[in-house]
């Protein structure tokens, strides 16, 4: 609340005056300011940049048992039809890449970009190796 006192885990969505505690008129003008300035430095940008590291759905191995969605405290995954098939699906623009989600899934169909799990096992085998 210090640091980043008008944003929310969301990126772009701001909150300003009483959604964030009590205040007065002049608390309230100075945090609605910061909130419009913030979100206009989102939409002024032609181009919107996301974390890179991100979870991605294999879409052939996900059998829509909905954990994942239930497990993303941010709502970066919903429910979409491939095929005429119920998958989840993740939004890039909300996801924080924190691998919440990746556990919980049965059939492994989550992965983290950049961070597979045959490139972490990778890693895990060259620092053994190193050993
Ligand atoms: S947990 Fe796995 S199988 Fe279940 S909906 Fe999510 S991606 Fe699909
Ligand atoms: S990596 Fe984290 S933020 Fe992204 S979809 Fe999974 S649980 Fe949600």
């Amino acid at each position: 609340m210090k640091l980043r006192p008008v944003e929310t885990v969301i990126d772009g969505v701001t909150i300003a005056g009483a959604c964030q505690g009590p205040k007065n008129v002049v608390e309230s003008i100075n945090s609605a300011l910061s909130a419009a300035i913030k979100s206009y430095s989102f939409v002024s940008n032609e181009t919107l940049l996301v974390e890179p590291l991100v979870a991605e759905i294999d879409s052939e191995a996900c059998t829509w048992c909905g954990a994942c969605e239930e497990m993303c405290e941010f709502d970066a995954i919903t429910k979409e039809t491939v095929n005429g098939k119920e998958v989840a699906k993740v939004n890039f623009s909300i996801c924080k890449g924190c691998g919440q989600c990746l556990p919980i899934c049965e059939p492994n169909a989550i992965q983290l970009k950049n961070f597979s799990d045959e490139e972490v096992e990778g890693m895990i085998d060259v620092l053994a190796n190193e050993l």
